[in-house]
This record gives C-alpha cells, structure tokens and sequence, in this order.
C-alpha cells in the first residue's frame, strides 16, 4: 500500500492527510460501509495512520459497525477548537450518525449534506493521516459532486455485487469519477457467493461475473471478491469487523489483500 503518496501535499483542506480514498457504490446495500470499516481496520493492523469519514448521511452505520456509543461526547481541541475524531479499534472517524438523532429520519437538503462532509474535512483535527477513507452514500449526488470538487482523492473504490441490476447505477458512479480524474483504484465485489458450511458446496447467490465485467469495461482492477457470510453481518451489528472479530476467516484475508492492495 501507500502507493499513492504521490498525491501528498496536494491537499488544501487537510495538508496532514496523505492519501484520501473515496469507497463508493451504486446502490445502497451492497457492502459498502461494511468494506470501508473493514479495510481501514485492515490497514491501521498494518501499521497505517487511518482516518474514516461516514459521509453516508441517509444511513450512517459507522458508529455502530465500530462498537461507538450512539450518542457518543465530542470533544473539541482547545488549540484548534476543531471536534476529535473518535477512535475505535486504532483508527480516527467521524460520522454525522454522531450529530443527528438516530431515531429521526434524515431528509436534509442537498446543500445541508454537503456542509456537513465539507465540515468534517475543515472542522475535524484529523492530524497525521496515511489514509482518510469516506464512506459515501450510494449514486452520484451532491456529497459525492461536493467532495470531489473539494480535494483531489486520491482514488475510489468502487462496490458492487456481481449481480446486473446493480451494475447500471455502479457504472454512473465510475463515471463520475473518471470524469473529474479522480482514479479507479478498483472494484470490490462483495457477496460473491456463499459457501455452505455443512457441505462445503459454494452457491452464487446473486449471480456472477459483475465484477470482472466492471474490471474490463472500465480498465480497473478487481481488487477482490468477498463471499457472503453471516458472520460478517454480525461483526457488523455487534461492532466487531471481522478483520478484528476471526481474522482467520477467508473473508478477512480477503480484505487485508484488497488493503494491501490499495
Ligand atoms: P451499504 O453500505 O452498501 O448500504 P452495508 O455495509 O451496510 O451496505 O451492508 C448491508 C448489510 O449487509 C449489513 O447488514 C452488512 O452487515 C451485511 N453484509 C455486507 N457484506 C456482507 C457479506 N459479505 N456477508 C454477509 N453480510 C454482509
């Protein structure tokens, strides 16, 4: 990893932050917060500097992905006055699931959003970063068009599932960012299929091929391809991501290999 320090420096809003990495999907659904914990977990076992950005602000699941308080105290630094980041399993994030109720829907206008990711990037004391990876709601709308506008990323990760349906909206979002130049640093498939634990017989439950189809078209490459597990689901619910939970588990080796990867 780290193959992208080239872009360091170039950063106007967070001169500490090295390397800035958009995780994105078409649709919602598809693995992406779940990718993004994972991988900047993986990378902050590797010895990273990492920072996490929930810019997710239609379903921020962040907090409870990394075992963070619902509610949880943000502090401000005295120097800065910029808001700490929290920190779960050594890494640095923000969400705006911190900042608003939980139990009320969040219906904020398009410019109310992108305030918000724009603030998590001038008004956070991020510090020293390798990596700051934002977790951006699924499509191509104003947080997305707001962060690209803002910094240069680094790159995007891009999440899909082999599954056609999907693809349509993933190819827009690629779109998106090839037309700013932002680079495509791959494609993630996630739910590639499931391997039954009692027979061992694998099943491709939402088809195959997506993502090799992604990789050819756009020139980009397949990262990796995560099969489904149940447990992957429950570190997501119980804030345990596998990559800490059973790091032995091909779905963690998997993921440790996309981050080393990046
Ligand atoms: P998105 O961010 O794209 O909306 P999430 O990461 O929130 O998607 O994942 C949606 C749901 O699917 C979550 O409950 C998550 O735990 C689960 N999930 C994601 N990837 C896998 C996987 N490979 N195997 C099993 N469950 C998964």
């Amino acid at each position: 990893s780290a193959a992208h320090t080239a872009n360091a420096a170039a950063n106007p809003l967070m001169p500490g932050v090295k390397n800035t990495i958009a995780v994105a999907s078409g649709k919602g659904g598809v693995g992406k917060s779940t990718v993004s914990v994972n991988l900047a977990v993986a990378l902050a076992k590797d010895g990273a500097k990492v920072g996490l950005i929930d810019a997710d602000v239609y379903g921020p699941s962040i907090p409870l992905m990394l075992g963070i308080d619902k509610n949880p105290r943000i502090y401000q630094d005295p120097q800065t006055g910029k808001m700490l980041p929290l920190e779960s399993y050594g890494i640095k994030t923000i969400s705006i699931g911190f900042l608003i109720d939980e139990d009320s829907p969040v219906i904020w206008r398009g410019p109310m959003a992108s305030g918000a990711i724009k603030q998590f990037m001038t008004d956070v004391n991020w510090g020293e970063l390798d990596y700051l990876i934002f977790d951006l709601p699924p499509g191509t709308g104003d947080i997305q068009l707001t962060l690209v506008q803002s910094i240069p990323l680094s790159g995007a990760v891009i999440v899909t599932t082999p599954q056609d349906i999907s693809l349509v909206d993933v190819k827009k979002a690629i779109r998106m960012f090839q037309k700013v130049n932002v680079p495509v640093l791959g494609i993630v498939e996630n739910m590639s299929y499931f391997i039954a634990p009692d027979t061992g017989k694998k099943y491709e439950l939402f088809g195959s091929g997506g993502g090799e189809k992604l990789s050819k078209e756009f020139s980009a490459p397949l990262l990796g391809k995560i099969p489904i597990n149940p447990d992957i689901r429950v570190g997501g619910d119980y804030g345990k991501p596998i990559v800490i939970s059973n790091p032995g588990a091909e779905e963690a080796k998997i993921i440790r290999e996309i981050a080393r990867n990046l």
